[in-house]
């Protein structure tokens, strides 16, 4: 492109640009191969040798998710829990994280168990208030920070250039979670983050057909090896055809991420009016406690991830997710059809969601109707 650098959503939507070369396919193929032909001297020249360690199929969306974040490096995981979870596990036994009390509930579930049976201490802190983070780091012991932001389901923001900030004056790295941001509106490198890490079976694929994780890093360095070889020894990688679903999918991220984003906002400012709701949990309004970082932090949108509260608790949440007909009842979050979910009913105890909230992921669909479908199943509550 004579010398210009291609913007990100160029990048995305021609997946780089890449063509097969021996074709000229503007669409790269499939490997489904497992095993790789040695030299006849024995070796591997061609560089590859057996599908758990990696496949030609990563290549094309790991170089986009890559250049999509800014980073030196990206692996594609079996899953966002595979991808999460081996960044704790590259840790050692003894080694302190600090974690967002308000994150992913199956990852905080994780941490606060199975991580801490193996090994790790783990402290959860409210990541709003930066100092709370700064007062549980133990310089020299703590060893990685994870926050999600927004935060699931109340959608708490924290700041990255902060808590990259405190962390590294500790001797820790910082990872997040920009599941819900999308490369689209933070990439949280550029913030000083170490590593991202995304859900790809959200918004990156897009189309609630994959199941696939994503790590990007801001250096290739020993931890970062760690972290490739657990996926090789774990065998948690993706298989061929969904790293082509991946990759398909992100050719169109930046369409679908702003047009979920630009309903969101729409749906939230009709909510707010709603007489059946008693509070409207999104970034994007400028009454929101973490609106004034979101800002700063998301270029362009706050995503297309919100929560209500609904008037007369539990019980009328629930009824209002039943009445819907547009709004799909459903878990997860990031394709193009809108879901809702009361979350109380997922996330076990200890969580910090109210039992009146409901989580909508807002797709693509046209916003009037999203709007008009949930405001009749809340009037009928
Ligand atoms: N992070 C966030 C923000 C999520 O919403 C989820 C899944 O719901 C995960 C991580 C876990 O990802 P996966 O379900 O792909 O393992």
């Amino acid at each position: 492109m004579g010398g210009r650098e291609w913007s990100a959503e160029t990048k995305a939507a021609q997946a780089l640009g890449w063509v097969e070369e021996t074709s000229g396919a503007v669409v790269m193929p499939v490997h489904p191969a497992t095993t790789y032909l040695r030299d006849p001297d024995n070796l591997y020249r061609r560089g590859r040798e057996y599908a758990r360690a990696d496949n030609p199929s990563f290549d094309q969306p790991e170089a986009l998710l890559a250049a999509l974040e800014q980073g030196e490096d990206a692996l594609v995981f079996s899953s966002g829990m595979a991808a999460a979870t081996a960044c704790f596990l590259a840790l050692r036994p003894g080694d302190h994280v600090v974690a967002a009390e308000v994150m992913y509930w199956g990852l905080r579930a994780w941490l606060g168990g199975y991580a801490r049976e193996w090994g790790l201490e783990v402290d959860f802190v409210d990541m709003r208030d930066l100092s709370a983070l700064k007062a549980r780091l133990r310089p020299g012991q703590t060893r990685l920070v994870w926050i999600e932001t927004p935060g699931n389901p109340l959608w708490h923001v924290t700041d990255i250039a902060e808590a990259a900030r405190l962390a590294h004056d500790a001797g820790a790295r910082l990872a997040v979670d920009s599941t819900v941001a999308t490369p689209v509106f933070t990439r949280p490198l550029t913030l000083g983050a170490d590593i991202v890490m995304h859900s790809a079976t959200k918004y990156l694929n897009g189309h609630s057909d994959v199941l696939a994780g994503a790590l990007i890093a801001k250096a290739k360095d020993e931890y970062w090896q760690r972290i490739e070889t657990l996926r090789v020894k774990l065998g948690s990688v993706i298989g061929p055809f969904e790293a082509f679903l991946l990759t398909r999918g992100m050719r169109t991220l930046f369409p679908r991420v702003r047009t979920a984003s630009a309903s969101a906002m729409k749906i939230a400012h009709a909510m707010q009016k709603h007489p059946k709701v008693a509070e409207v949990l999104y970034p994007g309004l400028a009454e929101s406690p973490g609106h004034e970082i979101a800002a700063q932090q998301m270029a362009g949108g706050f995503g297309g991830m919100l929560s209500i509260r609904v008037r007369g608790g539990e019980q009328a949440a629930v009824a209002a997710a039943a009445r819907v007909k547009l709004w799909k009842r459903a878990t997860s979050l990031g394709g193009v059809e809108s879901l809702i979910e009361h979350r109380g009913s997922i996330e076990g105890a200890g969580s910090p969601c109210p039992q009146d909230l409901l989580r909508l992921s807002v797709g693509i669909e046209a916003a009037d109707d999203l709007i008009a479908d949930l405001s009749a199943a809340l009037a009928e509550v």
